[in-house]
C-alpha cells in the first residue's frame, strides 16, 4: 500500500517544526494590523498596489486588476481582508516561507492567492467558494490555507482535501509535501490502492488528501477519524458536487465530519474551501446552499474565463483518418514544441488512437479510467519527468493537471455533456487549461469532422465563452498549421 503509506513531510531537522502561525483562534475580525506582524506593513501598503475590500464594496462589487479579467467578490460579515501582495503580509510561520521561496521558488503571490489567502487565514475562517482561470494557482491557496491551520503539536487530522482523481490526490499531496517541507506536518494520500480499507491499521496524519470512495471507506472502516477537523477543502469543487459528479459521496462525507465531531462532542464547525475554474449555474446555486453560514465568494465572468494565452484553433477534417494525419504529419512530425495532449472522449478511441500512432513508429502514450491504477501512475510520472512527449488522455485528466511544459492541447474529439447532444463546456475550458499554465504561451488545435454535430458543438463552445476561435481552413496544408503555431508563441 505503497501510496497509503504515512508520509511525514519533515525533511530538516524538528527543531524548524514549530507551529504554522495560525493567525490565532481568537474570533475577533482582523484588521491590517492584526494581521500583519510585520512593522513596515502598513507604511508599504499602500506603495503595493494592494487590494483591500472595504464595507461599501462589500456586496456584488467588481475587483479591478490590471492584467486580467474581473473577478466579482461578495465578502460576507464585517472582517475586513487586505490582499497580500508578498508571502509575508500572510503571518505565516517561517518554515513555510522558506517553503514558498525555497521549495517551491514562488517570489509573490498570484492575483488569486493574494485575494483569497487573507479570506482563508483570517478569523473567524469563513467558508469560501473561489472561482478563477486554469493555471492561476488556486493549489497553492487551499494547500497554504490547509497547512496555515494545522497545529502540527497535535497528533490529529485537521485537514482534508477531496479531490475528484488519485492524479489529482497525488498532484496535490506532492505540492503539500513540497510546501510543507520544514513544518513538520504529516499528510498522507487516500486514493484507492488495491488493499482492503478493512485491513488498514487507523491513521491520523494531519493532512489527508484523497478521492472520495477511498476516503468514504477509511471513515466507515473508523481508521480515519476527521472529528478535530478545521478545514475541508473540494479541489475542482463544481465537479465534486454536482449530480453528474461525486454529489453524493461529497455530502456523505460532510455529514460523517459532523456525526464523528458530534459523538466525541466536539465542536461541529469547520471551514470549507470549494474552488474550480468552472462553476455552471445549477451547480453554484446548489454550492451556495450547502455551505451555511454566508461564505465568503470570488467568481469570474463566463466570458473572461478562456485564457488569453492560450490560442484556439479549429480544422475541419472530412474523415476520421484525416485526423490521424493531422497529428501526424502536423504534430508529430515538428520537432521540439514541448508536450502535448491529445484529448478523446473514450477509452476506446484512446485505444484506437495510440494503436494506429504507434503502428507509425511514433512514441505515444495514453491515459483513462481502465487502466490498471499502477500504469495511470507511470504514465502521469514519465509524462511528468518530461520522458515522453505526447499523451492521449480521456477526461481523467482534464482538471487540474498541472505541467508547465505541455504548450498544445488537441482536441481529437470535442467534450459531450454525457447522454446528451450538447458539448460539455466546462470540460472545454478546463482541458483548453492544460496548456499555459500560470500565464505560459498555448495552443488547442479542435480536430472537427464535417458531419454536423462537431461543428454545432464548436460553435456552441465559441458563443458559450464568446471565443476566438480561428479556423485552419485547409486541414492538410503544413504552412497554415505552422502560422498557427508560431502565432500561438509555441514555434519560433
Ligand atoms: P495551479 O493553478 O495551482 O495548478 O498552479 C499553476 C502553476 O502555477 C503551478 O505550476 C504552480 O507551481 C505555479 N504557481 C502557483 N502559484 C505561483 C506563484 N505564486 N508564483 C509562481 N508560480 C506559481
Amino acid at each position: 500500500m505503497a501510496d497509503n503509506e504515512e508520509k511525514s513531510l519533515t525533511a530538516e531537522s524538528s527543531s524548524t517544526s514549530a507551529k504554522p502561525s495560525v493567525a490565532g483562534e481568537n474570533r475577533e475580525p482582523i484588521t491590517e494590523k492584526k494581521k500583519c506582524g510585520d512593522v513596515e506593513e502598513v507604511s508599504v501598503a499602500t506603495e503595493l498596489n494592494r487590494l483591500s475590500i472595504k464595507e461599501e464594496e462589500k456586496r456584488d462589487s467588481v475587483l479591478h486588476e490590471p492584467e486580467d479579467s474581473n473577478i466579482e467578490a461578495v465578502i460576507s460579515g464585517d472582517t475586513v481582508y487586505t490582499s497580500a501582495s508578498r508571502f509575508e503580509d500572510l503571518n505565516l510561520s517561517p518554515e513555510l516561507i522558506k517553503g514558498l521561496y525555497v521549495e517551491m521558488r514562488f517570489e509573490k503571490p498570484s492575483k488569486i492567492q493574494a485575494i483569497t489567502l487573507p479570506m482563508i487565514m483570517t478569523p473567524p475562517y469563513k467558508h469560501l467558494i473561489a472561482q478563477s482561470h486554469n493555471g492561476s494557482g488556486k493549489t497553492t491557496c487551499f494547500v497554504l490555507g490547509m497547512l496555515s491551520r494545522v497545529d502540527p503539536t497535535l497528533s490529529k487530522t485537521q485537514a482534508l482535501c477531496i479531490c475528484p482523481t488519485r492524479e489529482l490526490a497525488n498532484q496535490n499531496m506532492e505540492v503539500l509535501q513540497k510546501m510543507g517541507k520544514f513544518t513538520g506536518i504529516t499528510a498522507q494520500v487516500f486514493v484507492p490502492t488495491g488493499v482492503p480499507v478493512a485491513k488498514q491499521a487507523p491513521v491520523s496524519p494531519h493532512v489527508a488528501v484523497g478521492t472520495p470512495g477511498t476516503l468514504k471507506k477509511w471513515m466507515t472502516y473508523e481508521k480515519l477519524d476527521l472529528s478535530h477537523l478545521k478545514i475541508l477543502v473540494f479541489d475542482e469543487a463544481d465537479h465534486m458536487l454536482a449530480t453528474d459528479g461525486f454529489k453524493d459521496d461529497s455530502l456523505k462525507i460532510m455529514k460523517d465530519i459532523e456525526y464523528q465531531k458530534k459523538k466525541k462532542n466536539l465542536d461541529t464547525s469547520f471551514q470549507v474551501l470549494l474552488f474550480s475554474a468552472t462553476f455552471n449555474e445549477t451547480v453554484r446555486k446548489f454550492v451556495e446552499k450547502i455551505v451555511k453560514g454566508d461564505p465568503n465568494k470570488l467568481f469570474v465572468e463566463r466570458k473572461a474565463l478562456t485564457l488569453d494565452s492560450v490560442k484556439q484553433y479549429k480544422v475541419v477534417c472530412p474523415e476520421e483518418q484525416n485526423k490521424i494525419e493531422v497529428i501526424k504529419d502536423q504534430i508529430m512530425e515538428l520537432g521540439d514544441i514541448g508536450q502535448t495532449i491529445i484529448f478523446v472522449e473514450t477509452k476506446v478511441s484512446a485505444d484506437k488512437l495510440h494503436k494506429a500512432l504507434a503502428e507509425m513508429g511514433y512514441d505515444v502514450t495514453s491515459i483513462h479510467g481502465s487502466m490498471t491504477v499502477a500504469d495511470r501512475d507511470t504514465v502521469v510520472k514519465e509524462f511528468k519527468a518530461n520522458l515522453t512527449q505526447v499523451l492521449i488522455a480521456t477526461d481523467v485528466i482534464a482538471r487540474g493537471f498541472d505541467q508547465k511544459q505541455v504548450n498544445l492541447v488537441v482536441n481529437y474529439n470535442l467534450p459531450c455533456t454525457y447522454n446528451t447532444e450538447e458539448p460539455n463546456y466546462e470540460v472545454y475550458l478546463h482541458r483548453v487549461g492544460r496548456a499555459g499554465r500560470f500565464g505560459g504561451k498555448g495552443a488547442v488545435f479542435n480536430l472537427l469532422l464535417d458531419d454536423g454535430w462537431d461543428k454545432e458543438a464548436m460553435e456552441k463552445i465559441e458563443k458559450y465563452f464568446g471565443a476566438n476561435v480561428k479556423e485552419i481552413t485547409t486541414w492538410n496544408s503544413e504552412e497554415e498549421y505552422k502560422g498557427a503555431l508560431k502565432e500561438a508563441g509555441i514555434l519560433g
